[in-house]
C-alpha cells in the first residue's frame, strides 16, 4: 500500500462544508467567520515517551488528538479542523483500522475535522495540529490573572500520574486510572463557558505547578494553594495518605484538566455554570501579589516538574 491508498483508506473522511477543499490537494482552504480569531496548536506524541510501548492504537489515536483539543479548551476555543503527520515502522492495516476508526469517533465527539495530513516511515510517532475558533478578543490567556481571583481547578489531579507511575514499578493500574492516562477527556466544553468569566487559563498538562507558574509568570502576580484543597480521586487519596508524595499531583502532569482564575465578582457566574451544567470544580488557593507561590499543606518541597529536554 502506498502514501496515497493509505490516506485515501483510512483517513479520506466526509469533510464539512466549512472546508473549500480538504484532503487530496497541496493544502488545505478554509473559510472562517468575521468577528472571529483561529486559535492553533501542535503537539508530537513519540512511543515510549508519551505513551508506553504497546499502548493500543486507538488509545494512541484518541490521546494523540485529545492533548491538542485540550489546548483548544485552555483558550476558551471551538474546535474545527486538524492535520495528521504519521510516521509509522510498517504498515500494519489492524493497527491502521484501529487507529483511524478512533480518531475519526473522538474528532466526530467534538466536531472536528481532519483536512490534511503528511505519512512517513520511521519509528512511530504522532503530530496533530488543531486549530479552532475563539470570538475576537474573547480568547482565554495565561497572561491575565489579577491579584484576589480564586485559582480553580476542574474535575482531580493526580490520576493519570499515578497510573504513570504504577506502569514504572510494574503494576497494574487500575482501569480507572490507566482511562485517565490513556484517554483523558479534554474540556472544550468547560473551557468554552469560562469565557466571560474567567481571568486567566490554561490546560495542566505538564504538572499543577509548573502550568500554575506560567500564568503567575504571564499574568505577574504570585499564588497560594492549599494541597488539602486539590480535588483527589479515591485511590490517589489513599496513595498520598500512605505515601505524602505531592509531587505525584503537582508534578505528574498528564491531567489535562483546566487551572483558572475567577474574579470574586463572577463567583455567581461559576456557581450558576455549575448549577446548570455537569461540571466539576474546586478553588485551591488565591491570587496574591507576592510574585511567588505558597503551597500551604504538610509538604513543601519544590517538586521536578516534566521536563521535555
Ligand atoms: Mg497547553
Amino acid at each position: 500500500m502506498n502514501e496515497f491508498a493509505l490516506i485515501e483508506t483510512y483517513f479520506n473522511w466526509s469533510g464539512s462544508n466549512l472546508v473549500n477543499l480538504g484532503i487530496g490537494d497541496d493544502c488545505a482552504i478554509i473559510d472562517i467567520d468575521a468577528n472571529y480569531q483561529l486559535v492553533t496548536s501542535v503537539d508530537t506524541l513519540i512511543e515510549g515517551v508519551h505513551f508506553p510501548i504497546n499502548t493500543s492504537a486507538s488509545d494512541i489515536a484518541y490521546k494523540s488528538l485529545a492533548v491538542n483539543l485540550s489546548d483548544l479548551a485552555a483558550m476558551g476555543a471551538r474546535a474545527k479542523y486538524f492535520t495528521l503527520a504519521l510516521t509509522l515502522p510498517d504498515i500494519n492495516k489492524k493497527w491502521l483500522s484501529q487507529f483511524s476508526a478512533s480518531l475519526k469517533s473522538l474528532a466526530d465527539e467534538f466536531d472536528i475535522v481532519l483536512v490534511g495530513g503528511d505519512t512517513t516511515k520511521g519509528a512511530l510517532s504522532i503530530t496533530i495540529n488543531v486549530t479552532g475558533v475563539v470570538e475576537k478578543n474573547k480568547a482565554l490567556l495565561r497572561s491575565s490573572a489579577q491579584v484576589g481571583d480564586l485559582i480553580f481547578v476542574s474535575n482531580t489531579i493526580g490520576d493519570a500520574a499515578y497510573a504513570w507511575k504504577q506502569l514504572q514499578d510494574k503494576k497494574t493500574p487500575s482501569e480507572y486510572v490507566i482511562n485517565q492516562f490513556n484517554r483523558p477527556k479534554p474540556q472544550l466544553f468547560l473551557g468554552q463557558k469560562l469565557s466571560g468569566i474567567a481571568n486567566a487559563c490554561i490546560d495542566i498538562s505538564d504538572g499543577l505547578e509548573q502550568d500554575l507558574i506560567h500564568i503567575l509568570t504571564r499574568s505577574s502576580v504570585g499564588a497560594s494553594i492549599n494541597l488539602n484543597d486539590i480535588p483527589l480521586g479515591n485511590e490517589v487519596k489513599v496513595y498520598i495518605k500512605k505515601t505524602n508524595d505531592w509531587c505525584l499531583i503537582l508534578a505528574g502532569g498528564d491531567d489535562y484538566e483546566l487551572c483558572f482564575t475567577v474574579p470574586v465578582k463572577n463567583m455567581d457566574l461559576l456557581k450558576a455554570l455549575q448549577n446548570k451544567n455537569n461540571v466539576t470544580v474546586t478553588q485551591i488557593g488565591v491570587i496574591n501579589n507576592s510574585m511567588a507561590l505558597t503551597k500551604i499543606g504538610s509538604f513543601d518541597k519544590q517538586c521536578c516538574s516534566y521536563q521535555h529536554f
